[in-house]
């Protein structure tokens, strides 16, 4: 049984890989720019314990209530934990104990509230600010309820906020691609205007060069366009027993 899992998972992550390099060939960019991200969401630590076994270092969840205990039972692992999900402020602290990174700071309370818990927990949070691209100034027709995210005029403030914050590291900018507004169906130009919004971030706070694009759908667009991270879930570990 683990044994198929792993020769599964081994064979998918083959796959990702090849993709992400012959991506990265064709847009002439070191594969070395480009970091893979394993989104575990819905599936066992047992499953995160192969993926580490196989070499994968860095691994996303986007629930608080699935993933504390995820990464309780993998503690032993050189795992560095994205948290990728809509954040509640009241599941910040939890947050705050593994997260090495969370990718979708999206408001001020949510930068106070992060470095609050991340100085009790005597911890440094990166952090990625998500932006909503179906945000952008024309509002009408913004469907973002569950999907969380900024509008990029909003961006500057919150970068300079989390830049202040005792706790915390501005490490860049995030995005999923939006399913409404001028981007919607339109990945490649949805990450491009990322890469401004990430280039914009960057005249004021330089090591913030993180750009997190992509997923299992599009990841060959978001390296086309200059992500420095791929989120993949699905094209990894299978499709989801569930929504996730
Ligand atoms: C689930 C998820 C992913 C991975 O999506 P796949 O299509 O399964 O690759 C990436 N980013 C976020 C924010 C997610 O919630």
């Amino acid at each position: 049984m683990t044994d198929d899992r792993r020769t599964q998972l081994s064979d998918n992550l083959a796959r990702v890989e090849d993709r992400i390099s012959t991506a990265c060939a064709k847009a002439g960019r070191p594969r070395d720019e480009v970091t893979l991200i394993v989104v575990t969401k819905t599936y066992p630590a047992s499953d995160v314990r192969l993926l580490a076994e196989l070499g994968v270092r860095q691994v996303a969840e986007n629930r608080d209530q699935e993933a504390a205990g995820k990464a309780a039972e993998c503690a032993d692992l050189p795992l560095t934990w994205h948290f990728v999900g809509q954040l509640q402020t009241n599941k910040v602290r939890s947050v705050a104990r593994y997260a090495g990174i969370v990718q979708s700071v999206d408001r001020l309370r949510l930068v106070t509230a992060l470095s609050r818990e991340a100085v009790r927990a005597e911890r440094e949070l990166g952090c990625l600010i998500q932006v909503a691209l179906d945000a952008e100034s024309d509002r009408t027709g913004r469907d973002t309820a569950d999907r969380g995210g900024v509008a990029p005029e909003g961006v500057a403030e919150l970068g300079d906020a989390i830049a202040a914050a005792e706790g915390l590291r501005l490490d860049g900018v995030m995005t999923v691609a939006p399913l409404a507004g001028p981007y919607a169906g339109r990945q490649l130009a949805a990450f491009e205007r990322l890469m401004e919004i990430s280039s914009d971030l960057r005249a004021t706070h330089p090591a913030a060069n993180m750009v997190s694009a992509g997923m299992s759908a599009d990841l060959e667009d978001a390296v086309a366009a200059g992500a420095t991270h791929v989120r993949v879930g699905t094209a990894v570990l299978g499709v989801r027993p569930r929504l996730g």
